[in-house]
């Protein structure tokens, strides 16, 4: 037998948890055709020594639709091993949706989830009406890595109701309308189908996302429509139910029920909450318990606290305050000349020490961030320490802090605020819990403001290397074979013969990431974070080689992942 590709003299970690071996991987016609030791030649050997050879990594939760049609590599998770991305979550796609009413789910996503405007109207050629032609158009796209889609309930909404869905509850017809669609879209090959609920879900001109006006009773409708289909998944962005119990419970129930009801897969991003820290085991408890009611149900969670990102080549927390927004806008190099002045520096200080009186949010007034929990990051693999501390030291008000350690790096510091799981106990005991897939990377979406993308290296270093509180083949399962079985990807996360050639080939010693960087790249020269990774030998899509020490071959191996009502019947 002849091979298109053979990784030599690595060591498998085959995604199932088994133990490792040593091992060559030959593919042919892009899927795992031998596994073992392999004599024969190849087109195209890679001499794995020293590495592990592992599936390539699969996220379930990214929000690469916008992303997609000016960057085929689905950066940044395909610096982190990534090869296969689920997107459309939360309810936010671009389908269905007419060209001429694009503008209304551009403000679905604009705000929500921080995708730049200008960089959708100049990055996408919007060719497409229904959810089954933006797969053929998603098909047609050079990609990659593989990519599978949702279809999100504010476009759905905004299709069927025009302006209206951001205002109304759906009459009787358009709810059939949505559940018809769905089930169109599922047939076309949608993985299944997203909303929100989520406060923090709001349109550019702070307005509920389109999917937050529904009722239950229209969610629950199309949920059911995909029971009845036999197919999708649905993924919910939650309730903000606060700490009351019986909110809490009531919540608890009506998602039980729909499980059970509809025999829909549900799942939902979970994180430990600093000022609701018993909020989060209840969601574990209730995943046992619509187990044992026979429905079926997942969390998904991270690999560590959720930040936001701080830097003066970005974002500050005080952008818009008093006397900071006089210099924000302005070229970094005046902005430096301003910081530098003592008197002037003096004023911006003081702004931000106290509320700020111009963003009174109702009867809240906005105040700085609790300097405890703004980290100076150095290492993206190490906590860093907190602002209080440093400026302590320093004997400088921790505002005046983030300017000094600013000044000092030609404004490329970087700061860190957790905004949940702050607790790294809370973390590990999330990713170790049987019912959890750690996913969540949001790639795509919160570009300028999060960079999440890192989560699955972030595994190696931290939890693996650091604090040894995982094998390396437990690592591997968790972001391989869970997460691809829990979204149905049957044909990868797992090193097996016939499976696709989806392979992240890694140092075990090395793999990390790296420290994030401020780029403007996106189309129109809109700011996003960038963050690539060490450690990686190469990166293989259904048999080709995507990266190659993390530099891009040129290759676009990827492909579309559709639904399994899109599937051929197996012969
Ligand atoms: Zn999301």
């Amino acid at each position: 037998m002849s091979y298109d590709l053979l990784i030599k003299n690595g060591t498998v970690i085959d995604g199932s948890g088994a133990p490792r071996f040593r091992g060559d991987v030959g593919i042919t016609d892009g899927k795992i055709v031998r596994i073992g030791r392999i004599n024969e030649k190849a087109k195209q050997t890679l001499d794995a020594e020293g590495h592990i050879v592992a599936p390539g990594f699969v996220d379930g939760h990214t929000h690469m639709d916008a992303q997609i049609f000016w960057d085929p590599i689905g950066s940044c998770s395909c610096y982190h091993g990534v090869t296969s991305v689920v997107m459309g979550n939360c309810g936010f796609t671009l389908a269905p949706c007419r060209a001429s009413e694009a503008d209304l789910v551009f403000r679905n996503l604009e705000r929500a989830e921080d995708i730049s405007r200008e960089a959708m109207l100049a990055g996408i050629n919007w060719r497409w009406e229904s959810f089954p032609e933006y797969l053929d158009v998603l098909d047609s796209l050079p990609k990659g890595i593989n990519y599978a889609a949702y279809m999100g309930h504010s476009a759905l909404r905004t299709y069927v109701m025009g302006s209206r869905a951001f205002e109304e509850e759906a009459t009787e017809d358009e709810i059939e309308r949505m559940c018809q669609l769905t089930r169109e879209a599922l047939h076309a090959g949608a993985i299944g189908f997203t909303t929100s609920r989520s406060a923090n879900h709001e349109t550019s001109d702070h307005k509920p996302v389109a999917s937050r006006v529904a009722n239950w009773q229209e969610v629950r409708r199309i949920v059911n429509a995909m029971g009845d289909a036999g197919a999708g998944i649905f993924e919910i962005a939650g309730e903000d139910h606060g700490r009351d119990p019986e909110r809490v419970r009531e919540y608890h129930e009506r998602l039980k029920s729909l499980a059970i009801e509809s025999g829909v897969p549900i799942t939902w991003g979970m994180f430990a909450k600093k000022e609701a820290p018993e909020i989060w085991r209840g969601y574990f408890d209730l995943l046992d318990e619509v187990a044992e009611a026979g429905g079926r149900m997942f969390a998904q969670v991270h690999s560590r606290s959720l930040n936001v990102i701080f830097s003066f080549e970005a974002h500050t927390p005080f952008d818009s305050w008093d006397v900071w927004r006089d210099i924000r806008k302005l070229p970094l190099e005046e902005q430096r000349a301003s910081l530098a002045d003592p008197e002037f520096r003096a004023r911006l200080v003081a702004a931000a020490s106290g509320p700020s009186e111009r963003h009174k949010r109702g009867d809240r007034t906005v105040m700085p961030p609790d300097w405890d929990f703004v980290f100076h990051m150095t290492d993206a693999s190490a906590p860093g320490r907190s602002q209080t501390d440093l400026a302590q030291e320093k004997g400088l008000q921790p505002v005046d802090m983030m300017i000094e350690l600013a000044l000092a790096s030609d404004l490329k510091a970087m700061f860190r605020m957790p905004i949940n799981n702050h607790d790294e106990n809370d973390v590990i005991e999330m990713m170790k819990h049987p019912r959890s897939v750690v996913t969540f990377s949001d790639s795509g979406a919160h570009v300028s403001q999060i960079m999440d993308s890192s989560l699955q290296t972030n595994i190696f270093s931290q939890w693996v290397r650091d604090r040894q509180a995982l094998t390396l083949e437990e690592a591997v399962r968790l972001v391989t074979f869970d997460t691809a079985s829990q979204w149905g990807l049957h044909d990868r996360g797992l090193l097996r013969v016939g499976m696709a050639g989806d392979l992240a080939i890694f140092d075990p010693d090395t793999i990390a990431p790296n420290m994030p960087e401020v780029v403007h790249d996106l189309p129109a020269g809109a700011t996003r974070l960038k963050q690539t990774a060490r450690g990686f030998l190469a990166t293989v899509v259904n048999g080709e080689i995507l990266l190659q020490n993390n530099e891009h071959t040129g290759a676009t191996p990827g492909q579309l992942m559709r639904g399994p009502l899109a599937r051929p019947a197996p012969s």
